[in-house]
């Protein structure tokens, strides 16, 4: 089975993933996936030129390669750029994620195991209009002031700037519409972990 999990920035996606990953869930990280791709070493690809060509190279740090928060501090200001940037990447994410629920596919099918469960943590599913590679949509919700709070608590982000990031993506009650599960990770760690623990009984039976 392979589900989507996604919600707002600084929501609580990722610790929501260490969690399902922790009861053995295989996790498909798209964020990860984003990070590769803008490393020219790694990714082999074009996608790098395409983003120098369009922004310029006072995206470069010294090492030559981008530097992600100049890259951020651009389009976070300007929505058209966001979403230039998101048209280059978004459709080689889509392309990777693809291939490693293909490859996961394959060995589950080798190991004759019909029962595992493909965790894409994703961001921007909805937004990407990628909700048909999934089975089920997990959305992990939190309130806008504690998304603003943990973003700033993890980065010298002003509130003004959180706020614009938290303002570039879908809200989240617009995201909790696709839902088949919505994580309420407003409260304790422990809260968080009794409803993961419950969706994932869901998913093991489904
Ligand atoms: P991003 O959108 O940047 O990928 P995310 O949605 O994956 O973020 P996390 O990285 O899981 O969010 O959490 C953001 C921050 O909030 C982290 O520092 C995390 O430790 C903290 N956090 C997550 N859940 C809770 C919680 N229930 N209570 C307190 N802090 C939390």
């Amino acid at each position: 089975m392979v589900v989507g999990l996604t919600g707002g920035i600084a929501s609580g996606k990722n610790t929501v993933a260490v969690m399902f990953n922790d009861l053995g869930a295989k996790i498909i990280d798209a964020d990860k996936i984003a990070n590769d791709l803008i490393n020219a070493e790694i990714s082999g690809n074009n996608i790098f030129t395409k983003i120098v060509s369009l922004f310029g190279k006072g995206i470069l740090n010294n090492s030559g390669t981008i530097d992600k928060k100049s890259l951020a501090d651009i389009v976070f200001k300007d929505r058209k750029k966001l979403e230039c940037l998101n048209r280059i990447m978004h459709p080689e994410i889509i392309r990777i994620i693809k291939d490693k629920i293909a490859s996961f596919r394959h060995s589950a099918g080798v190991r004759n195991d019909s029962k595992g469960v493909v965790i894409i943590n994703a961001p921007l599913i909805v937004e990407a209009e990628a909700i048909s590679l999934v089975d089920k949509l997990i959305v992990v919700s939190a309130s806008i002031e504690n998304q603003i709070a943990r973003l700033r608590a993890r980065s010298s982000l002003t509130k003004s700037e959180a706020c614009r990031r938290i303002d570039a993506q879908l809200p989240i009650k617009e995201k909790e519409k696709f839902a088949d599960f919505v994580i309420n990770n407003n409260n304790e760690l422990e809260e968080t972990e009794k409803q993961v623990k419950k969706i994932w009984k869901e998913l093991c039976n489904e």
